[in-house]
């Protein structure tokens, strides 16, 4: 079995095409939350993840945009294009996103957005933050977002060691807890604008990064047309 995994789309639906485009005939897709949020077709994006019977989490950007919740923690353009989702979602979408669990549990995966302490905020950066977070699961891995950065932390005898990124190169999964990051498929923050997204082989099993170039001069065009901020247009092509 193979399930694409998807994190922080932020509603840009070009990456989000092509990312579905690449992974082709996988048989399940799972989202790890912010799928709405800095970019410019948030209805668009619901639409196409319920089409393809998605199964998501929700991000710190999808509870701002169904009622406003944590938006003083973020900065002025993040809100600025917060304020733009909340006016403009249709009904469906804000119903989809406010159904989403904070948690799901898809053995031997828990799903979150931010960390399995604290789903939907907490940011995990490094190994330390990892190792503080296993304790507070119930499965062997973790897969979580948030960051905008591929990356896995792996625990090995009392040490917890960051593992990657190597796109194409798969983790085998063993019985070493592991949490791993996909990266951000709408806006990557690692230096490469490619989409980034893992590939769950149940043979193996193992996780593998793959990275998906998109039409990134669309999306810039439906965030002008939108009104959004300058500095979110601009970044996308630097992958920052
Ligand atoms: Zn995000």
């Amino acid at each position: 079995m193979l399930v694409a995994v998807l994190s922080d789309i932020h509603a840009n639906l070009a990456a989000l095409r092509a990312v579905l485009d690449d992974a082709g005939t996988v048989d399940g897709v799972r989202v790890l939350g912010d799928t709405v949020g800095y970019g410019p077709e948030p209805d668009g994006v619901v639409e196409l993840l319920v089409d393809r019977g998605a199964l998501a989490v929700r991000g710190n950007h999808d509870v701002a945009a169904i009622d406003g919740e944590g938006i003083d923690w973020f900065n002025p353009n993040a809100r600025t294009a917060i304020e733009w989702t909340r006016r403009r979602i249709v009904p469906a979408t804000r119903d989809w996103l406010a159904g989403l669990p904070a948690r799901f549990i898809e053995a031997p995966f828990t799903l979150v957005h931010g960390s399995p302490r604290d789903p939907i905020w907490e940011y995990v950066t490094d190994p330390e933050v990892a190792a503080e977070n296993l304790p507070f699961l119930a499965t062997p891995y973790c897969l979580f977002g948030h960051t905008h950065v591929p990356i896995a932390y792996r625990r090995e005898g009392r040490l917890t060691r960051a593992i990657g990124p190597a796109p194409g190169a798969p983790i085998d999964l063993d019985d070493r807890p592991l949490l791993a990051n996909p990266g951000s498929v709408g806006q990557p923050r690692d230096g490469d604008p490619a989409a980034s997204w893992l590939l769950f082989d149940s043979d193996g099993p193992s996780l593998t990064w793959r990275r998906t170039p998109y039409d990134i001069g669309a999306t810039q065009a439906a965030m002008r047309a939108a009104g959004l901020p300058a500095p979110l247009i601009a970044r996308l092509e630097r992958g920052r």
